[in-house]
């Protein structure tokens, strides 16, 4: 069967790997060498040196393309250094337009670090994608979106994005983290380039560090991977074995985190004490509709408020639950909850922060796949 006709969960466990020919050994090996040995100069078996190639990271390259629906896989040291790698596509002068509602890490490496190299950013609200129109000039190289935004689950029509960045020559690159492939395909919208920290879902057992992009154009693909083999932020192949292997569970993972995910919203949604819940799921949710034409389901990612928008709720209730850990990152089995507005968002001055909404209060949980009885039984006597 050809990759491109397995569905999802196939593709998840077969695509880009196959048994070794050297000893039949059916998971992929890890193969931990930083080079080949040469017949004669220049003549070996495609593999010269690790940081340009390596077995095992090339399997998972072309793993996690196939289940993007893409051609050209990269891997990269973590999410910020794929990241890293789309800005090193451009130079001095480019102007790159942002969704406002942003990872942290990837607001600093924009305003800290390549600010400083000439680049231009813009942080708009897209929940109407007619607002980047309004940054739009001839220096407009790249429109960077991230939806389901992080922490505020606001969704970004995708395919309007792509629409904007054709007529006007730019870029649409997408960070996929929050929903997965599982869940959405960014590239079938009409995006250039996918990224994801695989550190969250993909990697989906909180044990690796890793980022990856994936592309369907050959020319776009050809510059990652200069920069990807240049700059070397490449992943290990220890890593890349463990993320190979939570790939193979993703489609039944997503299957419990969107059940359970569906479960803890209704229960806060019904709280007293609980003021907002932002999870796009909900029919009320301001941009469902749109969540609803491109995405299968609506994940494991909740935002909510505590009535009364204390600083101190909010760090009692930290403190008081049993199941659900504190703890950055998401996309783990295990459910874990953050305080974006002095966690993952810290670096994001406060005035900004709460015009996109992340106010003391807010805390953000990442429903693992445990059973939803004893999540939601957790969150109710925190919640007491
Ligand atoms: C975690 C995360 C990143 C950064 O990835 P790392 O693997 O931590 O470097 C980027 N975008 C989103 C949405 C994330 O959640």
């Amino acid at each position: 069967m050809k990759e491109k006709d397995m569905k999802f969960g196939t593709k998840a466990i077969h695509a880009g790997v196959a048994p070794d020919e050297a000893t039949g050994a059916i998971m992929t090996p890890i193969y931990q060498t930083s080079t080949y040995v040469q017949d004669g100069v220049g003549n070996h078996k495609g593999y010269a040196y690790s940081r340009s190639k390596n077995p095992t990271r090339d399997a998972l390259e072309k793993n996690i393309a196939a289940i993007e629906n893409g051609k050209f896989g990269a891997c990269f040291g973590s999410g910020m250094a794929a990241i890293d790698c789309v800005l090193k596509m451009f130079k001095p002068g480019d102007e790159i337009i942002s969704t406002n509602d942003l990872y942290g890490g990837s607001f600093r490496i924009f305003k800290t670090v390549f600010e400083n190299y000439g680049l231009k950013f813009h942080f708009v609200d897209m929940q109407d994608a007619a607002n980047i129109q309004n940054y739009i000039n001839e220096n407009t190289k790249l429109i960077w979106v991230e939806s389901p935004t992080n922490p505020m689950m606001n969704i970004i029509d995708i395919e309007a994005c792509a629409r904007i960045a054709k007529n006007h020559n730019a870029l649409l690159a997408v960070d996929n983290t929050f929903a997965t492939p599982y869940l959405q395909n960014p590239l079938d919208l009409g995006a250039d380039i996918v990224m994801h920290s695989v550190t969250k879902y993909l990697g989906g057992h909180s044990d690796v560090v890793m980022g990856a992009l994936v592309s369907n154009d050959e020319a776009i693909a050809k510059e990652i991977y200069r920069i990807q083999n240049s700059s070397g932020a490449v992943t290990a192949p220890m890593d890349s074995f463990l993320a190979l292997r939570g790939i193979k569970t993703l489609h039944l993972r997503m299957q419990r985190h969107c059940e359970n995910g569906r479960k803890v919203a209704q229960f806060l949604k019904s709280h007293p004490k609980v003021d907002k819940v932002y999870w796009p799921g909900f029919e009320d949710h301001p941009n469902h509709e749109v969540a609803k034409s491109q995405m299968r389901d609506f994940g494991g990612m909740i935002s909510f408020s505590i009535v009364g928008n204390q600083l101190e709720d909010a760090f009692a209730f930290l403190k008081k639950t049993n199941v659900f850990a504190l703890a950055e990152s998401l996309g783990g089995v295990e459910s874990l909850m953050g305080h974006p507005a002095t966690m993952t968002h810290a670096a994001i001055p406060k005035e900004e922060r709460e015009k996109s909404g992340v106010v003391d209060s807010l805390i953000r949980l990442s429903v693992g796949i445990e059973d939803a009885e004893d999540l939601v039984a957790d969150l109710a006597q925190a919640l007491r």
